[in-house]
């Protein structure tokens, strides 16, 4: 028997292409997009206005199938973790994080990730695979199910791409599901309520700028080339001076956007006034904010979180020459979905392991 072709893995575009193969009008796509993704609908035969030849059609050649949620526990500060069963032994995981009636959802983009940051856990889990379209968007689906914010309720009001993997590395299903994110007939947001989090893959910021510009962020995490390389190794194929200009070129068209740089705190690592100061001299032609991210220690981490007293000293200096500069608080730490601890169930397939003792010692002693 063929494999159902899955509706979540297409955006508008891509819906209509599958609806011309079967002989249907455009529109028809467009209703079908608002069913799925506004009204979280996954029985064709719920779609009251879709015609019986359709919907028979529909269901003898396709279906709706997001991941399914494996796991689903709230932390005692009120973000709640999703895990989802992504098949073949591995599992991925998505956090909502609430503030008010509404909330910002962490999607993951792939199965792990192969960039291996010196401070990340999913970095030291290792690289399967990329996430399809469906998965990616999925999450989000689920999420609004299990949340009860179907149909049409719009609970989840920011979407942003930090969770497992490197978002920029899996492009064309990050793509697709970014153009659901933004389109009226699915999710309906706006442009900077969804964020692409990047450790600085520099020819992908340019497709992203050309292709579907939201906003972004670029975890920076050192100010100079040689730390950089140590605690981000893609910095040794796109150094600063390349990455800079990149965030430039990102704003060149959206003159009153800004990079959000996000910089995490490692304990006598990176976190010196001399650090900040160097980082003002780094970013001063990048209209930017800055977002510092307390280390979140996993298990098997040899860092440590930097001080209060230092974090806040280093936000001033940020702060005292003008830079808008917020301290992300940790959430969800108590259930392992603060920044950095995403692991779900990774098979790797790299078999490059864990990043070499010897190693994290040399950048702890920079
Ligand atoms: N791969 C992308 C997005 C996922 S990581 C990226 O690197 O930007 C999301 C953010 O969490 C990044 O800024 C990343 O540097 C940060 N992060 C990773 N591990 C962390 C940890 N242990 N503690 C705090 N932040 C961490
Ligand atoms: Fe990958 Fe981002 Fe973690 Fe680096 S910080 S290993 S790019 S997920």
């Amino acid at each position: 028997m063929a494999v159902a072709v899955n509706l979540l893995d297409f955006d508008a575009t891509g819906l209509a292409g599958y609806f011309a193969g079967l002989g249907e009008k455009p529109f028809r796509a467009r209703q079908v997009l608002r069913w799925m993704h506004r009204s979280g609908q996954d029985d064709f035969d719920a779609m009251t206005d879709i015609a019986g030849s359709l919907r028979e059609k529909l269901r003898a050649n396709a279906g709706i199938m997001p991941p399914a949620i494996v796991s689903d526990r709230l932390s005692g500060d009120g973000a709640r973790k999703f895990v989802f069963d992504v098949g073949g032994g591995n599992a991925v995981e998505t956090v909502f994080i609430p503030e008010g009636g509404r909330g910002t959802l962490c999607v993951s983009t792939q199965v792990g990730c192969a960039l291996d940051c010196a401070f990340c856990s999913t970095g030291s889990q290792g690289f399967n695979r990329n996430l399809t379209a469906a998965e990616i968007i999925g999450q989000l689906w689920q999420v609004n199910r299990a949340l009860g914010a179907c149909p049409d309720g719009r609970v989840v009001d920011n979407v942003v791409l930090m969770g497992m993997g490197e978002p920029l590395a899996n492009f064309g299903n990050l793509v697709t599901a970014l153009r659901l994110l933004l389109d009226d007939n699915a999710y309906g947001l706006s442009r900077r309520r969804v964020t692409v989090s990047t450790s600085g893959l520099v020819p992908m910021i340019d497709r992203l700028r050309d292709e579907c510009p939201v906003a972004l962020a670029v975890s920076l995490h050192a100010p100079d080339d040689a730390l950089r390389d140590r605690l981000v190794p893609i910095n040794r194929r796109y150094p600063l001076r390349e990455l800079m200009a990149a965030c430039l070129r990102y704003l060149d068209e959206a003159p009153r956007d800004f990079v959000t740089f996000e910089y995490v705190m490692l304990d006598e690592v990176n976190d010196s006034e001399e650090h900040a100061r160097r980082l003002l001299c780094l970013t001063r032609e990048v209209p930017c904010k800055f977002n510092l991210i307390p280390f979140n220690p996993f298990p098997g981490s040899s860092f440590r979180r930097s001080p209060s007293p230092r974090v806040r000293r280093f936000a001033e200096i940020l702060m005292n020459a003008g830079i808008v500069t917020t301290t992300r608080k940790v959430r969800g730490e108590d259930i392992g979905a603060a920044c950095g601890q995403l692991a779900g169930q990774v098979r790797d397939r790299t078999r490059r392991g864990r990043w070499p003792a010897a190693a994290v010692h040399e950048v702890r002693s920079q």
